[in-house]
């Protein structure tokens, strides 16, 4: 067993480090003013490979695995957690499950752009009524005329829906079939009418990287845009999650450290009583709960990531990773709140910003309460947790 990060994977981190700082801090203030996608910076972040760890070179990846995923990931995030969005969108959600489930045309036509941040990506499953229970919410509608397919209903929280180009929507095909009758589809709003997206309003997450409520009105989706067959689309849903809550997690990392940092940085200046806050041991008991706690929460990270690269089955380790990393960014977020006292709720400290989303990571790829009905029932030898067959052709073809 070895705990260090290879010297490969260590430069991948830098070099997100390096141009989070440099491409994307600067630019922060005017994108939210203006309120616009940053179609440049992900194009650049697109350019550099930090959407292609988990694609074959042959599509423009890199093929670095997935430890590459989550240490990029997690560094983004640390710094300008609303571009760890795209890690998703970019890189995993969505051109990883058109990568893993396409046929070769699907995927020649549209993962090679998705992955060097040309096209804008998406995955929409949420609906307004519960995103807990994917299956039982939907009622969203494809029905298939001649050689397309008529999508009907709508979808709540898409991110990137108002400026995607190509995503992954989930439709049923079948009303009566419970999750049987889920159907996935590779769609392309800015081609094909009867899609629209209206940005959801939410203090303090980005307002150019948003979500949105999404209304499908006989929006066409060609018959070779099906992803899958007909009914495969909970399968294809349940298995892209899995790879999403590897970035959900690492990002998770991501703002507990940065909420680590930036609490380290103010308890070693401000002076209260003549002494740093830092030098007071109930402080001090925060810093070290935050340290010990991130530290567990990233080795359970790195071994879902881990799993991946060597192929096995993960996903009992995704959701434990995913539960721990949002309850360590929870965890460091309220600490940070308490170490910053009032100034946690001054802009110019981030922490506010912080615990929004740690907030928004809490609920994506799933809630708390939905990893631990997954962890429980694994563990009560109620339903395996690894029990599906590895869907993962970067590494098991
Ligand atoms: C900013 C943001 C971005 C998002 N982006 C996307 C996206 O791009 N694509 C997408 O498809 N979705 C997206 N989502 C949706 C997200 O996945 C859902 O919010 C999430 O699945 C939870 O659904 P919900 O909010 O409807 O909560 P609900 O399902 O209504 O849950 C409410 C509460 O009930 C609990 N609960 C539900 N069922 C059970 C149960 N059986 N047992 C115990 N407790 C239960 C939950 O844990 C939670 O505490 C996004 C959400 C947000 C906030």
């Amino acid at each position: 067993m070895n705990f260090y990060i290879p010297s490969e994977i260590e430069a991948i981190s830098q070099s997100a480090k390096r141009f989070t700082e440099s491409e994307i801090l600067p630019n922060i203030d005017s994108m939210e003013a203006s309120g616009e996608f940053p179609h440049k910076i992900i194009e650049k972040m697109g350019e550099i490979g930090l959407f292609g760890a988990s694609f074959p070179e042959s599509l423009g990846g890199t093929a670095a695995g997935f430890l590459a995923v989550a240490v990029i990931s997690e560094e983004i995030s640390r710094l300008a957690p609303e571009f760890g969005y795209a890690m998703n969108m970019q890189a995993m959600t969505c051109p990883f499950t058109i990568f893993n489930w396409g046929n070769e045309d699907q995927i020649d036509r549209f993962v090679p752009d998705l992955i060097k941040g040309k096209k804008v990506g998406m995955f929409a499953l949420t609906e307004s009524g519960g995103g807990s229970d994917a299956s039982g919410s939907m009622n969203t509608k494809a029905t298939k005329s001649n050689d397309v397919y008529k999508i009907n209903g709508s979808k709540q929280w898409i991110t990137f829906a108002n400026s995607c180009d190509t995503g992954i929507l989930f439709a049923k095909t079948d009303l009566d079939a419970g999750h049987r009758g889920i159907t996935a589809f590779i769609v392309e709003p800015k081609r094909y009418d009867g899609f629209s997206a209206s940005p959801i309003p939410m203090t303090g997450l980005s307002k150019a990287l948003c979500s949105n409520a999404v209304y499908l009105d006989d929006f066409t989706v060609p018959i070779e845009n099906r992803l899958g067959d007909e009914g495969e689309g909970f399968k294809i849903a349940m298995n892209a999650l899995e790879y999403g809550r590897l970035t959900v997690s690492a990002r998770s990392v991501g703002l507990a450290q940065a909420c680590l940092d930036e609490s380290v940085r103010y308890a070693n200046e401000r002076v209260i009583r003549g002494h740093t806050i830092g030098q007071y041991q109930m402080v001090q008991q925060l810093i070290a709960d935050m340290v010990v706690n991130i530290d567990a929460a990233r080795l359970l990270v790195h071994r879902t990531a881990w799993l991946m690269d060597e192929g096995k089955p993960s996903t009992r380790a995704t959701s434990r990773a995913k539960y721990a990393a949002v309850n360590a960014a929870k965890h460091a977020a309220s600490c940070a709140a308490e170490i910053f006292a009032g100034y946690a709720l001054a802009d110019e400290y981030p922490i506010k910003k912080f615990t929004s989303y740690v907030n928004m990571l809490a609920v994506g790829e799933g809630t708390a309460n939905v990893q631990r009905i997954l962890i429980a029932e694994d563990e009560l030898g109620i339903k395996d947790a690894n029990r599906h067959p590895v869907r993962n052709r970067l590494r098991v073809n």
